[in-house]
């Protein structure tokens, strides 16, 4: 048996694959590494939207193997279902997820990683399952895939927009940029809203039913997507009432969805045939009252994404209190940390190297259907300084081609592609 240190990341989407990837790349050999997930590939949630009104099948693009990705970097991998972790005597518990009926297992680790992302809580949401869509998994997207392109939608007006957010307390007091803070989110991850009113505004027009003026967005909160920043959104909203789409704000949660439509907390009812909806992100229940967690179940890192406890237990990606909102592309800045972290504390890193903070930035491309795409990459939520909004076809391209990026170096995207990618949107898109 190996004496090196051992590393269990429990998660192998973008968050769980991202830091095994960095942990390699920074700890070298000195380490024993292992990844434990449900499923046995990663789904590129963000571009299942884009498939759904292309009509396109998301099942057979948007899945990438993991095994094979892994044992490039000799990371072990376990399929399994997570169901317990014991923080004291450094073990998580597990369940074989491969076949039915598997005897439960558990894992010892010196270093561990969460990075189990959210529930999605859709059955929270009264009436959802009867009359809800959404576009978060191939079952949902295929679904609305299938009403939008196989004569289920009859051309309807069209509800989007989110339950609200419950964010816990494990962020508070943390200043990512100087005089700054992680505000408090209503809503979990606003892009995608945002993202499929106007893609859905291009299907209709392209499937002669109409155009923005059927389609009602709602958020929970004053602003939708208010981490993108005032500047941007105010840019945003502007385009968007001009072009004739329906705006409610202060929404405050989902009621229940009808067949008639999405009944609001604020005692609206805004009437539509399609209900498409993003619900609130909670944490997985076992999650919950472990020492760790803070009130909502999200993992309490420092900024340098360890926990101040249990300096042992690191998180990434949407399963931690700082990542707000619950952004792939801040799960991205996070890997890089934990890998250095890891690095540091095995011997193979210098503090100098390993020790800088997470400043977030809200980095987001949205499809807007027609080969069009919105660019936004702003971190003013935080108390930077920075806000920018570009849109047209050089940022369509950008999504594309990070997706293809991201597949091709199976996960490894070098960082002149996301400078490259930064360059493109900024310097050459209007
Ligand atoms: C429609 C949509 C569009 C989006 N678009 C964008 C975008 O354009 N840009 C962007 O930056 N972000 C976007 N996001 C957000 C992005 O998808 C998430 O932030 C990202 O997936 C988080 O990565 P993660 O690895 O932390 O968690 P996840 O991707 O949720 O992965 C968690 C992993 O843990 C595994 N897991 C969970 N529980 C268990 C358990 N008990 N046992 C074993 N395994 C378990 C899961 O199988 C999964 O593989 C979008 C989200 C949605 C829903």
């Amino acid at each position: 048996m190996s004496s090196k240190p051992k590393v269990l990341v429990l998660g192998g989407n973008f968050a769980g694959l991202g830091t095994a990837q960095k942990i390699r790349q920074f700890a070298g050999d000195s380490v024993d590494i292992t990844v434990v997930d449900r499923k046995n590939y990663l789904l590129f949630i963000p571009n299942i939207p884009a498939d759904v009104f292309e009509n396109s099948d998301p099942a057979s693009s948007q899945r990438m193997d993991l095994i094979p990705v892994l044992a490039k970097d000799h990371i072990q991998f376990v399929q399994g279902d997570v169901t317990g972790i014991d923080v004291d005597n450094r073990s998580v518990h597990f369940t074989p997820s491969e076949r039915p009926g598997g005897a439960p297992g558990k894992l010892d680790y010196d270093y561990l990683v969460i990075a189990l992302g959210n529930r999605l809580a859709f059955e929270k949401i009264e009436g959802f399952a009867e009359y809800g869509d959404s576009v978060s998994d191939l079952y949902l997207g295929n679904r609305l895939r299938e009403k939008l392109w196989n004569g289920g939608y009859q051309g309807g007006p069209i509800a989007i927009g989110s339950a609200r957010f419950h964010q816990g307390d494990g962020a508070e007091g943390l200043e990512p940029y100087p005089g700054g803070s992680i505000p408090n989110a209503v809503a979990a991850c606003e892009g995608p809203p945002v993202e499929v009113m106007l893609s859905a505004a291009t299907y209709l027009k392209k499937t002669g039913q109409g155009g923005p003026e059927k389609i009602t967005v709602f958020t929970p909160g004053e602003l939708i997507a208010e981490d993108a920043g005032e500047q941007v959104v105010g840019q945003l909203l502007d385009i968007a009432s001009g072009m004739g789409f329906n705006y409610v704000n202060n929404a405050e949660d989902i009621r229940r969805i009808t067949a008639e439509g999405v009944e609001l907390a604020n005692g609206q009812t805004i009437e539509a045939e399609l209900k498409i909806i993003f619900p609130d992100w909670v944490a997985h229940d076992f999650m919950r009252d472990l020492p760790i967690t803070d009130s909502e179940g999200f993992v309490v890192t420092d900024l340098l994404m360890k926990n101040p406890k249990y300096p042992e237990i690191f998180a990434a990606g949407d399963a931690a209190a700082v990542t707000v909102p619950k952004l792939g592309a801040i799960g991205h800045q996070e890997c890089e940390i934990v890998g250095r972290q890891i690095a540091l504390a095995v011997g193979r890193m210098s503090e100098k190297a390993a020790n800088t903070p997470l400043q977030p930035v809200v980095n987001c491309i949205g499809d807007m259907g027609d080969n069009q795409a919105f660019y936004i990459r702003s971190n003013s939520w935080y108390g930077g300084s920075e806000q920018v909004l570009k849109m047209g076809h050089i940022p369509f391209l950008l999504k594309m081609q990070y997706k293809n990026l991201f597949f091709r170096t199976q996960g490894k995207v070098p960082d002149w592609g996301l400078d490259f990618s930064k360059l493109m949107a900024e310097k050459l898109s209007a």
